[in-house]
């Protein structure tokens, strides 16, 4: 169905115990109608009232579900423009003209996760814990996450670890350009996180493996893997960025299905080299395993205890610097 396929979810793969107590407390409440429901979120839009943004040439029409939230209403929408933001500065825009945003009071100090739709509409519906607090919205990726997916267009299942790969890897990427994060905590959480993205025993490549790790960190590593070549081939002018830019200046968008052949022919015909293409017809049929420790060698980190130290004599230095340095338009 089609409803089933336009859907992704952030945290059912992050925090899926979470998830499942959280539901217990979702199906109790009021609020377990905009939980769920065939025609949700786009029904929560026509009964509630909106607060409009403005962000990055985009309209996010902001919508709250009953029930009581401890911030006061313009945090949350600063935590929402700054989110959108983040987002708008990685892609030169917010990707889709206009998005539909339900925020859904749960039980709880934190965000639970998100859902992104686009086949009525890019629409994003996030459980918000009612008790959390400015440092939650500070530290949130969820949402700049969920506002990634709406950049790509939709794909069969098979594909999603490109989807969530793209979310996991630019959701960082994009903060540090805006500003809101530090180089350093993001290349500290690729050398922690990426090694969950490694082929297991039995893999059959990013296509035919649909297992969290590979299709959350595998997908992240074919991203920053895909970013260095474009790089490494362009002279460094270039990486994902400018890649996934042009599927938007393509008209590509999660409000549309594209074959995933389109979608990577489309990025590489932006930047000019076919390193997309390529590295889905390497690692998509079969489990490709990369030598980590020379990469993080080559782009000039070091871990040191808990912490990393920067090379900046590394082969891949300045690459490095490159894929956080903030853009232009
Ligand atoms: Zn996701």
């Amino acid at each position: 169905m089609k409803t089933a396929s336009a859907f992704r979810c952030a945290v059912a793969a992050m925090v899926i115990g979470a998830m499942l107590a959280g539901a217990i407390s979702f199906g109790a409440g009021a609020q377990s109608e905009y939980m769920r429901g065939g025609r949700m979120p786009y029904d929560a839009f026509d009964r509630l009232p909106k607060t409009d943004l403005e962000v990055g040439g985009s309209t996010i029409h902001v919508a709250f579900a009953p029930g009581d939230i401890t911030l006061p209403k313009e945090k949350l929408l600063d935590w929402i423009s700054t989110s959108a933001r983040a987002v708008a500065t990685y892609y030169g825009r917010f990707p889709v003209g206009s998005l539909r945003l339900l925020l859904v009071p749960v039980d709880g100090a934190r965000i639970r996760g998100g859902t992104t739709w686009g086949y009525r509409g890019a629409a994003i519906r996030i459980p918000f814990g009612r008790d959390s607090t400015e440092d939650v919205l500070r530290g949130d990726w969820v949402l700049v996450h969920e506002m990634v997916h709406t950049a790509l267009p939709d794909m069969p299942d098979r594909y999603a670890w490109l989807s969530e790969g793209l979310a996991v890897y630019v959701e960082p990427v994009a903060r540090v350009q805006a500003g809101d994060l530090t180089a350093r905590e993001i290349w500290q959480a690729m050398m922690r996180d990426m090694p969950k993205g490694l082929p297991q025993s039995g893999d059959q490549g990013l296509d035919n493996t649909p297992t969290w790790g590979r299709k959350y960190w595998g997908g992240a590593l074919f991203c920053l893997l895909a970013d260095i070549e474009i790089r490494k081939a362009t002279g460094n002018r270039l990486g994902l960025q400018d890649a996934m830019r042009g599927v938007l200046a393509a008209g590509g968008n999660h409000e549309l299905d594209w074959p995933i052949t389109r979608i990577l022919s489309t990025a590489d015909k932006a930047v000019g080299v076919d390193v997309l293409s390529r590295l889905h017809d390497e690692m998509g049929p079969k489990p490709v395993t990369p030598d980590l420790a020379t990469l993080w060698r080559d782009l000039g980190l070091k871990r040191i205890g808990e912490d990393i130290e920067f090379d900046d004599t590394a082969p891949l230095a300045a690459i490095r610097k490159a894929i956080t340095a903030p853009r232009g338009q």
